[in-house]
């Protein structure tokens, strides 16, 4: 398959939940466009998780407004490959114009006339603006103090899939997000003996009063808070929907026999050290816990809402030993560990952008995702417009916004005074038809490829 030289009104670079909601706000509206994916749709959920990963919201809240899941309780949590299928099956549903296994390779704005020159791995395409929806979590960050230490196997948790994956002996999990959690978690079911390292962390209820956190912070307008608060911007968000989802709990998980220790400092001679923030780290995680079972409670009484009390939610246990007493270092070899797990999230990489639509840092510069360089947009990425950004149900809002964006700029570009009123090759419409037909007219639709 070759991408020939073509030209397209609109150009959607990725096929994740991101580039899907765009196509369907762009397919509504009739705009035009085209979606690259390198590799399958949704690929992130398919291989870049592991194996047994789900949701973290149930069902009914991890969704896009116009399908619901049909094979999973809308109380339940989908499994990564339903979530991913579910995508499929929705990208199916409005005949989204994607190719999947096409790499957009570079994409560079034309000098004296309108748009953009995208380089792909099948060719060169022509499109006036492109919407990047290459995702929020691109490349897996290491921090610089991993040890070089060929005796230990280290990966990231995008390239973790299950524990027989790794070689015999403990583990370290270095991060407590929802993804050391949970890893951490399933290692030391497995029978592995873990080390988890607990830096700051918010641990909302998985629910409290009969109804799921998502609710919870969708009512109380979390999901929809326009900017992090200052100073948060290194504290993760522990939450589980695995066996059925349970509270994040680092109690238990102690009780369980995982050895909780503070952030990971350095490491020097086949020795670990630990800040002396573990118990810190966990009464914070509470004071988090317990602040959004007062904001519930408020909110239930306000609104006169009849939900069983829960006070049994409020108590909290006492601190297990690795928490009185934690650990400063730890002999990896002493302690019989022989790899480490770093859940330590995630950075984005626009090398392959050329466009003018960044800061000094490379950060995007955008507005709800409208980029200040014309004809840029970025979708998907944390905190675009609200908290819910990055998120399955947050996602597709933004891409409306997005969209209607777009409509209102082609307008303006279609628009001809008396003066041109016979003007060839102005305004949107020609542009589009400069090969002699719409680009949209060659793309094969979802159904006509196959998803592979
Ligand atoms: C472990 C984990 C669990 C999560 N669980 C949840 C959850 O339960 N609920 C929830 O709402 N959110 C969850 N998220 C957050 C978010 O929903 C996911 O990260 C989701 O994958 C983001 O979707 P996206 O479309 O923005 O990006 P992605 O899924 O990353 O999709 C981007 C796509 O772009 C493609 N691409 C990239 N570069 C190019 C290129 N140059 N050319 C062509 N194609 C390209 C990629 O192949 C990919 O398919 C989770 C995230 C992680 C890391």
């Amino acid at each position: 398959m070759t991408v020939e030289r073509t030209s397209i009104d609109t150009l959607v670079v990725g096929a994740g939940q991101a580039g899907i909601a765009m196509s369907e706000h762009l397919s509504r509206l009739g705009v035009p466009h085209l979606v690259l994916e390198r590799a399958r749709i949704a690929e992130r959920w398919r291989t870049g998780r592991w194996d047994s990963l789900v949701a973290n919201g149930p069902a009914w809240h991890d969704r896009f407004p116009n399908l619901e899941f049909t094979d999973v309780d809308p109380d339940g949590f989908a499994s990564k490959e339903q979530v991913a299928d579910y995508f499929v099956a929705y990208a199916q549903k409005f005949d989204a114009p994607i190719r999947t296994g096409v790499e957009v390779k570079q994409i560079v704005r034309n000098a004296v006339r309108q748009g953009f020159t995208i380089e792909t791995s099948e060719g060169t395409i022509e499109a006036h603006r492109v919407v990047v929806a290459t995702g929020p979590f691109q490349r897996p960050v290491v921090p610089p103090i991993a040890p070089q230490d060929s005796s230990l196997t280290q990966i990231h948790s995008a390239d973790y899939h299950n524990p027989a994956q790794l070689p015999e002996g403990g583990v370290l999990v270095v991060g407590a997000g929802s993804s050391g959690v949970q890893i951490a978690d399933e290692l030391q079911r497995a029978g592995k003996r873990v080390y988890l390292s607990v830096g700051a962390h918010d641990r909302p209820p998985r629910a409290y009063r009969g109804r799921d956190f998502c609710w919870w912070l969708g009512v109380l307008g979390e999901w929809d808070a326009e900017v992090m608060k200052p100073g948060r911007e290194h504290v993760t968000i522990a939450v589980s929907g695995s066996r059925g989802g349970h509270t994040v709990d680092f109690r238990r998980l102690a009780q369980q026999g995982i050895t909780l220790v503070g952030l990971t400092k350095s490491f020097g001679n086949g020795v670990a050290t630990f800040e002396a923030d573990l118990a810190a780290n966990i009464a914070r995680g509470d004071e988090n816990y317990l602040s959004l079972l007062d904001a519930a409670d408020a909110y239930a009484e306000r609104n006169g809402l009849d939900l069983p009390r829960e006070p049994e939610a409020r108590v909290i246990p006492a601190d297990p030993e690795c928490v009185t007493h934690p650990l400063h270092d730890l002999d990896l070899a002493k302690a019989g560990v022989t790899s480490i797990v770093w859940a330590t999230g995630y950075a984005v990489d626009f090398s392959w952008l050329n466009v003018d639509a960044f800061d000094e840092k490379g950060k995007p510069k955008h507005q709800r995702g409208v980029s200040n360089e014309p004809g840029v947009y970025f979708l998907g990425l944390p905190w675009l417009s609200r908290r819910g950004s990055a998120f399955i149900w947050g996602v597709w809002h933004d891409a409306k916004h997005i969209a209607d964006h777009i409509v209102t700029q082609r307008k303006y570009l279609a628009y001809y005074d008396r003066s041109q009123h016979h003007a060839p090759g102005r305004g949107e419409e020609s542009a589009e038809c400069a090969n002699g037909a719409s680009a949209g007219s060659r793309v094969h639709r979802v159904s006509e490829m196959g998803v592979n």
